[in-house]
């Protein structure tokens, strides 16, 4: 058997279509395989390599780790000096309030913690989350996904979760004193990058305040620089109880967290001792890792160059079949008549070397959320690639 072969016999598979390409070497924008292929990459990893693929920065950082120690003891026990500065720069560059991180090995698990603490803070059961809203795969977060066709299957989920529409000024009313805690993204990603109205964030935020819910943001794809602002939520001049992050907290490696003030988190600590466990969440080599995305993001202006990609992507991303472009920062949706088209593009711009993909509940959209670090150079490039295929595309 070939590496591809037994690839899809014994590595379990969860899509009748994975891309199969065999990787040998990433790096910035540009991803190698063993053919010697080369891809621009137009995904990053799913919103993951903000600072592109390998940084040497962050490789230097996992070495020197990997040299001074890997897992020392369940999460919490240890002063483990990159998960102690990590958290300090984060807190540091979130509002005053958000001022206790806890790692997680994941985005979901940052959902599933956040949701516990939720609950044990307010005394309350009820979560309510949005429609056509990401959060997660695990059973928590699989439960308050905001699409009945991925939730269904997996049935018995967690009771007394209300899913109301986004941007729907009405819906807020729905929220009142039995709810622990509303879920949002600051932008709907999946559903095909959908903002909403900066008076619906702030009258959600206004409705929790009222009602005594926690308001818990999730930043896990829109974080770090992502949208233009390092931090989604800054855009709407809010701030959440609770923020969930993941994807590129890590630089390239697993790490997920949520973090809120301290006062709220304590709860974590006592009836029970140990309200949240994780054996590796916060992992001493992922929290160097991306610590030291983190600080390259920070240092090198990576975010304050985001908008000008985007409108270079739009101005040059002008074709009869695109109906229409929704993006925030480096979160672009392109949006097709429908997913034959949107299939045909992204086949054809794989065979040309251009790494795009869909959105889980927007078939019929083209993502495009590349390095935050892509060069312009680079956008021309996929800009002509996609251009050329839509020329060649039967609609
Ligand atoms: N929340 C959002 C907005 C996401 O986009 C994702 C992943 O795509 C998650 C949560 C879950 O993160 P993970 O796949 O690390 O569990």
């Amino acid at each position: 058997m070939n590496k591809r072969e037994l690839f899809l016999r014994h590595v379990a598979q969860t899509s009748p279509a994975p891309l199969a390409l065999d990787i040998v070497k990433a790096k910035g924008s540009i991803l190698r395989d063993a053919a010697g292929k080369k891809y621009l990459d137009l995904i990053a990893g799913i919103s993951v390599c903000n600072v592109g693929h390998c940084h040497p920065k962050v490789v230097k950082a996992v070495k020197k780790q990997v040299d001074d120690y890997m897992h020392l003891l369940v999460y919490g026990e240890m002063v483990e000096t990159p998960q102690v500065q990590y958290a300090k720069w984060l807190t540091d560059q979130l509002p005053g309030s958000l001022n206790s991180v806890y790692f997680t090995n994941s985005g979901a698990e940052a959902t599933e913690g956040a949701m516990k603490l939720a609950k044990r803070f307010t005394n309350r059961t009820r979560i309510v989350a949005f429609n056509k809203s990401y959060h997660g795969s695990t059973q928590g977060a699989l439960s308050i996904m905001g699409d009945e066709y991925w939730r269904n299957a997996f049935r018995p989920l967690l009771p007394d979760v209300l899913h109301l529409e986004y941007d729907s000024m009405e819906s807020l009313q729905e929220i009142d004193a039995h709810t622990a805690c509303v879920f949002a993204e600051t932008v709907q990603a999946e559903r095909g990058v959908v903002a909403p109205s900066a008076q619906w964030m702030k009258a959600l935020r206004d409705k929790c305040t009222e009602t005594g819910t926690l308001l818990i943001l999730d930043e896990i794809q829109t974080g770090f620089g992502r949208t233009g602002t390092l931090w989604g939520f800054e855009q709407f001049n809010i701030v959440p109880d609770i923020v969930l992050l993941g994807k590129a907290l890590g630089g390239g490696m697993p790490l997920g967290a949520f973090a809120a003030d301290q006062k709220i988190m304590q709860v974590l600590t006592e009836n029970p001792v140990l309200g949240h466990i994780t054996t590796f969440g916060g992992h001493p080599v992922c929290c160097a890792a991306g610590l030291a995305a983190f600080k390259v993001l920070l240092k090198e202006g990576i975010v304050d160059k985001v908008p000008g990609k985007t409108a270079l992507f739009k101005e040059l991303l002008q074709h009869p079949l695109i109906k229409a472009i929704r993006a925030n920062g480096l979160l672009m949706a392109i949006e097709f008549e429908n997913f034959e088209i949107n299939k045909q593009v992204i086949d054809g711009c794989l065979r040309r070397g251009l790494l795009t993909d869909w959105f889980l509940f927007a078939p019929g959209c083209l993502r495009i959320a590349p390095p935050l670090t892509i060069a312009e150079k680079e956008i021309k490039k996929a800009a002509r690639i996609i251009l050329e295929v839509l020329d060649s595309v039967q609609a």
